[in-house]
């Protein structure tokens, strides 16, 4: 690639109380989820159903990483580091996290994201679509940790479940 236009960097995000004096720094749900949905069936057409994860999933561990920088990265402790996540994702609106099991030791996490902003609703299908969440969440906790993580969500509300879960499982490289 010869030239990046859009490497990110949160001068993308812009300066909002400047840009929308009346509209302000929310939008609908129904909008970010047919940017999301279209955007995937675009990526799918083009990449494939597994390629397409990927990158999403690739997406959302740089927004998990770039959003650690910008808010968490003065965080030591992990219980800390948690509850100041929680309150950052709620505000946001983006889900309600709990931690259900944290091995710190071993790297082995078990996390659930709630009322999530890219899947809660959803009509039920054969299979978790949470990729970007799992990026997300895995550029969290190799930020905070400093070691590789594979996440993988296990239970989506698309499965059945009202939570999506996740298991967040470091890659000792
Ligand atoms: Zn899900």
């Amino acid at each position: 690639m010869s030239e990046r236009r859009f490497a990110f960097n949160w001068e993308l995000i812009g300066d909002i109380d400047v840009g929308r004096p009346n509209l302000g720094p929310t939008t609908r749900l129904e909008i970010y989820r047919l940017m999301q949905f279209t955007l995937r069936d675009v990526l799918e057409q083009h990449y494939g159903t597994e390629q397409a994860n990927r990158l999403f999933y690739e997406a959302g561990r740089l927004a998990g990483v770039e959003l650690y920088g910008r808010l968490f990265s003065h965080v030591t402790e992990f219980n800390d580091f948690v509850s100041k996540l929680q309150s950052a994702l709620k505000d946001f609106g983006v889900a309600v996290l709990r931690v259900e099991q944290a091995d710190l030791a071993n790297g082995v996490f078990v996390l659930t994201m709630s009322e999530d902003l890219d899947c809660s609703g959803l009509p039920e299908l054969e299979h978790e679509i949470c990729a970007y969440d799992e990026g997300f969440l895995a550029g969290l906790l190799e930020s905070f940790t400093g070691a590789p993580f594979t996440v993988k969500e296990i239970d989506c509300w698309c499965t059945g479940d009202r939570t999506c879960r996740f298991r967040a499982e470091s890659r000792h490289e």
